[in-house]
């Protein structure tokens, strides 16, 4: 039968099931890739205000699949959490970072590590315990960890998310409100919830330069955080102009392709040693 024989309405059924298919064979090869070890974190560079200097970094997640090549991170959350496997791949997550720390320190790079949660990981009253447990088994101090939580997360389970921040704020690590500007943030949230770091999104960052509208919200969300004591961190900074004019808001770290791209651990070692050698 030809091509042309074919009814929209088959198409339409089988793009629908080829979709299905597909989420539910990666759905069912999550936990195993996970245990083989299929899913990798990506480092991306923190740099200071002017640039300059190597502070930390952000881990990203990779799943390169031999079944299904590299899976984007945002379909594996989708994927995790609607299986109710966004536990168990944070706390891999997080197990996985403190062994990058563990390196990285060996290697005498003292850097702060940026942690992604997802709003899953802070309305479950035990996984924040279990990952504060770990990182401490791991002998990482406590400071050095900073977890983002989005704004949208606040509008979940209020009282357990809370629970959760108060514990990794107890514990010393830090938390930052990630995507800053972007969902229903309440200022309230601000000023009542241990948050130590604002980072502004990159749909605001990106137009700064030629968006009068975005310009004036970079500046009074720095302004904003000066106020209320909070660190603040830029992200998808792509060009010298938009990293100047950041510099000269007081934006005190800065992360976007114009420094690096999200890189695996052996390459982020070779461009901190290169960055350090010049
Ligand atoms: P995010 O947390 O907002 O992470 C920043 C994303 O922006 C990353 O995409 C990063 O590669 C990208 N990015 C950084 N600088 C630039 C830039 O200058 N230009 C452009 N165009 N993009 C830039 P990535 O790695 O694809 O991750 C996408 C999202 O997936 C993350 O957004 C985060 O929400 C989620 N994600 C990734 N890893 C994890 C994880 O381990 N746990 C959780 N819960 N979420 C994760
Ligand atoms: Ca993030
Ligand atoms: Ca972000
Ligand atoms: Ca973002």
């Amino acid at each position: 039968r030809s091509q042309t024989s074919k009814t929209p309405v088959q198409i339409y059924n089988e793009g629908i099931s080829d979709f299905a298919r597909r989420r539910l064979d990666l759905l069912t090869a999550l936990p195993s890739a996970i245990d083989a070890g299929e899913i990798e974190l990506y480092l991306q560079p923190q740099m200071n205000r002017t640039g300059q200097e190597l502070v930390g970094f952000e881990v990203l997640l990779r799943w390169h699949s031999p079944q299904f090549g590299t899976v984007p991170p945002w379909e594996v959350i989708e994927i995790a959490e609607n299986a109710g496997l966004m536990d168990m791949l944070s706390r891999y997550v997080v197990d996985q970072a403190c062994k990058v720390m563990q390196t990285l320190r060996e290697r005498e790079l003292d850097l702060t590590c940026s942690i992604n949660l997802s709003v899953q990981n802070l309305t479950n009253s035990h996984f924040v315990p279990s990952a504060l447990a770990g990182i401490r088994e791991h002998g990482i101090p406590m400071d050095r960890i900073i977890f983002e939580v989005t704004e949208t997360s606040m509008m979940h389970n209020m009282e357990a998310v809370i629970g959760s921040l108060l514990r990794i704020a107890d514990s010393g690590c830090k938390i930052a409100l990630d995507d800053f500007g972007t969902g229903y943030s309440s200022l309230a949230y601000l000023s009542r919830l241990p948050i130590h770091e604002l980072k502004i999104d990159r749909c605001f960052i990106s137009q700064m330069c030629s968006s009068r509208n975005d310009l004036g919200i970079v500046q009074s969300t720095l302004k904003l955080a000066e106020s209320l004591s909070l660190e603040t961190v830029a992200e998808g900074v792509e060009d010298r102009q938009t990293m100047e004019a950041l510099n000269d808001l007081g934006c005190d770290r800065l992360q976007g392709y114009l420094f690096a791209k999200p890189m695996p651990l052996e390459a982020f070692c070779a461009w901190a040693q290169e960055l350090s050698a010049n």
